[in-house]
């Protein structure tokens, strides 16, 4: 079979919960025992979401192969528990600069190189390399904005022209809108959803599927009236009502006959209407959310805690840590630039240092660190946070006072973290961190090799400075142990104080690889000390 495409686009507003609805629909392909897997198209001129600030655009995902992406590159990840590359996030700047560098080239034979066809056939082209090379049966594209952007227009047009390519058995188009229900009048509205088609018809578009965010559910007159309005049968007119957790939108979906009507619209006939994995999958979705009453309270300590998107593969890998042992993870968001009372740390089981950039908030981290070392908290730091977890060590065990990271203070005479020689003349900030997974080396008879219950693992990285080698006989001597290294021992990757009750460092994120029922072992392992 061809690879089959569902486009999902956007309307009305952003933040509707299109990553969810394309990870379901994923989900539920998946299910039928179908090879899927998902594009994320994001508009913006940005050529990947390194730059991009975490409190504003959400966390930077990174995937096996150093890709810098979008954060619903993690959603589908989980959804799918599904390891994704990086070519599956597609950008402006990627599609503009393959142009630019074909036309230097002299690729277009003195052609006019325009948007259409230029830019439209390299959008084309990178969605159905992926499914040429992934060989995959079902390929959902996301595409991020809204419809009406400028941004957007050029990915639009190409999707139109798949459609118009592929044929309708090929090409389906499923549309994201709300209808806001006014709390005077109660009354689900349609007039943003209607205004939206026909936005999407002015450029080409007509949907199959409507996805209507709504608080309660649709109702069948709300159904009927967007239908008539909008040239989607009612049945095909789906509620996407807000639910306990995300994980109940495949169920929602397929409750409405999403599937079936699917396959119809593809011509295929005779497929087998969802597997019995069905049955494993629900039943880690109820995991997810069934916990309510057994809590385990973890302080977050970092400074991007304006927006929880920031950290949102750490808060997922928490919940899915705790579901696993039947609790509920109730995460404290604190900022590092602005905490001053340290003793509110004691209200919570476990402390987490996320990772993070820059001298702003690093104080807070540092005596984030200590306290939970001398309280003898259960401490999880990533990257950033183990990185300053050393320092705090440095400054109050070692006595090292001006002990910190070169990224901090560039002067201090006690460098505990600095950057490796080749790190010292990288001048441009995209794609310049060590990125992707690398293998780590794990010491025999330490706690990290009972959390791994391995020898070498592989984990994803994004950072530029290093544990200083120098340091380490003293740490060592101290009672703290740098239990993993990678690169032939050129880098540290995990450090732990055995004598504590669970203090552990990593140079990784480990909440990159968590996926729901499958937790991380090193987030299962603090969760489980937390909640002890
Ligand atoms: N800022 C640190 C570095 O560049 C840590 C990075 C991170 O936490 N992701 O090494």
């Amino acid at each position: 079979m061809q690879t089959k495409f569902i486009f999902v686009t956007g309307g009305v507003m952003s933040g509707l919960g299109k990553g969810v609805t394309t990870s379901s629909i994923a989900k539920l392909l998946q299910l039928s025992n179908q090879k899927v897997s998902c594009i994320k198209i994001d508009p913006y001129l940005n050529y990947d979401a390194g730059t991009m600030n975490p409190v504003a655009h959400g966390e930077v995902f990174v995937t096996d192969d150093g890709g810098e992406c979008d954060m619903d590159i993690g959603n589908y990840e989980r959804f799918l528990n599904q390891d994704i590359s990086k070519d599956h996030n597609i950008t402006t700047a990627q599609v503009y600069s393959s142009v630019i560098e074909a036309e230097r080239k002299g690729e277009y034979l003195g052609a006019c190189v325009q948007i259409i066809p230029h830019i439209t056939d390299e959008i084309k082209n990178r969605i159905k390399k992926v499914a040429e090379d992934e060989k995959l049966d079902f390929l959902i594209v996301e595409c991020g904005g809204t419809v009406g952007d400028i941004e957007s227009l050029p990915f639009l047009e190409a999707l139109r022209q798949m459609r118009v390519e592929e044929g309708p058995q090929g090409v389906i188009f499923v549309h994201v809108t709300l209808a806001p229900s006014l709390d005077v009048v109660g009354e689900q509205k349609t007039k943003p959803t209607q205004h939206s088609i026909q936005e999407l018809r002015r450029i080409g578009i007509q949907a199959d599927f409507l996805a209507v965010r709504c608080t309660k559910q649709l109702e069948e007159k709300t159904k009927k009236k967007i239908a008539m309005f909008t040239n989607v049968t009612p049945n095909d007119v789906l509620s996407c009502h807000d639910a306990k957790s995300i994980f109940e939108v495949p169920q929602m979906l397929h409750d409405q006959g999403i599937m079936d009507s699917i396959f119809t619209k593809f011509g295929i006939v005779g497929m087998a209407n969802l597997s019995s994995n069905w049955d494993k999958w629900n039943k880690i979705a109820e995991n997810m959310v069934n916990h309510e009453e057994q809590k385990v309270k973890i302080a977050m300590v970092g400074k991007y805690v304006t927006l929880a998107d920031s950290y949102v593969s750490v808060n997922h890998a928490l919940k899915h840590a705790g579901a696993e042992i039947g609790k509920s993870v109730e995460i404290g968001l604190i900022d590092s630039e602005s905490i001053t009372d340290y003793n509110q740390l004691s209200d919570y089981d476990g402390i987490l240092v996320p990772g993070g950039f820059g001298t702003r908030g690093s104080e807070g981290i540092i005596q984030t660190a200590n306290y939970a070392r001398e309280k003898n908290i259960p401490y999880l730091g990533i990257c950033f946070g183990f990185q300053l977890a050393a320092v705090a060590f440095g400054r109050n065990v070692l006595k090292l006072e001006d002990s910190n990271s070169t990224e901090i203070n560039p002067d201090t005479q006690n460098p505990i973290v600095d950057l490796l020689p080749e790190q010292k003349d990288v001048s441009n900030m995209g794609g310049s961190l060590r990125l992707g997974a690398n293998d780590v080396q794990i010491k025999e008879g330490t706690n990290a090799q009972k959390i791994y219950n391995s020898n070498v693992i592989s984990k994803r990285h994004r950072h530029r400075y290093e544990i200083n080698k120098q340091y380490i006989p003293e740490f060592e001597k101290n009672g703290l142990v740098f239990s993993a290294d990678s690169d032939d021992g050129k880098r540290m990757e995990m450090l732990e104080i055995p004598s504590h009750k669970f203090y552990l460092g990593v140079q990784f994120h480990p909440e990159f690889n968590s996926r729901p029922g499958y937790p991380e072992n090193a987030f299962m392992s603090f969760v489980k000390a937390a909640s002890q």
